[in-house]
């Protein structure tokens, strides 16, 4: 097999081109926040319109993904906020970290504007990349357009795609992500990044790790050691214990009780009514629904803290679904 390879991939959405370059060395020990917070002051003006030509859209995986160790196959996405006009990186578990390693892509930088209207779909492979029109799926909901890029691309693919709010340019999109049961509710949701995937023209880009890698280990020996025993003390650490019983929700009181919960725009920092907030009322409303509700769900294949919750199936006292 060759040997594992991982370079910049640079698109430029008027051209509608695909570049693969040599990491500078200065990216080269950087992943994830650190690399595209890093990108974004190398390369795009400070002054630049978040929704115009100058702004660029990164994906950054971090320097560990691609090795299911808990909580790290995630993905780091970012660009200069239209919502705060500041330096923007929002996370997200899904696939889309963990296919981008595969494929040896150390950051896909997305830049310039597209030439016409309209939405394409960006398919990424090894073989390259593909530009197809969107007009089937614009204007859907990112849960009406997963399946149809599923059945057309097949459902090993992972998917980032963005909603009506994206298409519209509102500050507060987000981008979502595929995750591993193949459900686009993995959102890069902070700082508008949606309505940046937006201006660039995309309403979805494919990554199909189909013929990819494992990203190389340099000591494979030392790793294993370092990932068992991070593995067991994660496992065996209170906070997972918590996290995966009562979710990120767990925060609520724990919060409250250091007084800093951001009520009232951050005037105080504790909320009467915490309980119907907490980690214990969510996972006792979720266990009441039937399946595919779920308290203790991992966002990305490998996770052992399973923090995530899936709120669906039907209430015992409605008959709604969601
Ligand atoms: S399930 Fe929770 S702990 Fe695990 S990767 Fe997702 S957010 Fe992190």
């Amino acid at each position: 097999m060759a040997e594992y390879k991982s370079q910049i991939w640079r698109i430029n959405v008027c051209e509608q081109t695909l570049k693969h370059e040599p990491i500078p060395e200065i990216w080269r020990r950087l992943g994830g926040r650190g690399l595209l917070a890093r990108i974004l002051v190398d390369e795009v003006d400070a002054m630049c319109d978040p929704l115009g030509a100058g702004n660029k859209l990164i994906f950054a995986p971090g320097l560990l993904v691609g090795h299911m160790l808990s909580s790290t196959d995630r993905i780091s996405i970012g660009g200069k906020s239209p919502l705060t006009g500041g330096v923007k990186e929002a996370n997200a578990g899904g696939r889309t970290g963990y296919h981008m390693a595969f494929m040896g892509i150390h950051a896909l930088i997305i830049e310039d504007m597209a030439k016409e209207d309209g939405y394409w779909v960006l398919h990424l492979s090894l073989n390259g990349a593909k530009w197809e029109k969107a007009d089937y799926i614009t204007g859907l909901g990112v849960y009406d357009t997963a399946p149809k890029l599923l059945e057309k691309y097949g459902d090993k693919v992972a998917i980032a795609l963005i909603g009506p709010g994206g298409e519209m340019r509102m500050k507060s999109a987000g981008i979502q992500n595929i995750d591993k049961d193949r459900i686009p509710s993995r959102i890069a949701a902070r700082g508008g990044l949606g309505a940046v995937m937006g201006s660039k023209g995309l309403k979805a880009i494919v990554f199909d790790q189909a013929g990819g890698q494992k990203p190389a280990i340099a000591n494979p020996e030392a790793f294993k050691v370092a990932q068992k025993d991070y593995t067991t003390s994660v496992m065996n650490h209170p906070q997972s214990v918590t996290y995966r019983d009562y979710g990120t929700a767990a925060m609520a009181q724990m919060t409250q009780r250091f007084a800093a919960l951001t009520v009232r725009n951050f005037s105080r920092g504790t909320f009467d009514n915490v309980e119907n907030i907490s980690g214990e009322t969510l996972r006792e409303f979720t266990l009441t629904r039937g399946k595919p509700s779920d308290p203790a769900h991992a966002c990305m294949a490998g996770c052992t803290i399973k923090c995530s919750n899936v709120f669906g199936g039907r209430t015992a006292r409605s008959s709604s679904r969601r």
